[in-house]
């Protein structure tokens, strides 16, 4: 299942996992199986739960410590973590100050990635030949 999150770039959701992995098996597989190995895989780091699209992808960088700010393509659905210590600090101490427990930290950022922004811009300004 790691190997086949790791071929995407695009969250895949359980049930997309579940059909392309008892393809490949050539045996239908459980949808308790499949939540079982991927909440294995969300406790070490490995898969990261993208709650807005209720999908999973790999991480990119499993070592991130801290909580990790995520950026979603709502072009491509493509995903960008990003390491942001000093946020997950502040959030924290803001925490502590108002006598809060944070349990789960989600951090999401939806909005047009590099490439799309790139090709986007290709379209609404083509490039126009200079005469002479
Ligand atoms: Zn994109």
């Amino acid at each position: 299942m790691l190997a086949l999150l790791c071929s995407e770039v695009t969250p895949k959701g359980a049930y997309d996992l579940l059909r392309e992995l008892g393809a490949n098996r050539g045996r239908a597989i459980s949808p308790p199986t499949i939540y079982r190995s991927l909440e294995y895989l969300i406790e070490r780091g490995l898969v990261i739960r993208i709650e807005s699209r209720n999908a999973y992808v790999a991480r990119k960088r499993p070592g991130i410590s801290g909580g990790a700010l995520l950026y979603v393509c709502s072009t491509c659905s493509s995903i960008v973590e990003a390491e942001v210590a000093p946020l997950d600090h502040c959030l924290r101490n803001v925490a502590a100050g108002i006598g809060f427990r944070i349990d789960r930290q989600i951090l999401e950022l939806e909005g047009v990635c590099q490439g799309c922004t790139a090709s986007q811009t290709r379209v609404e300004n083509p490039v126009v030949g200079v005469s002479a």
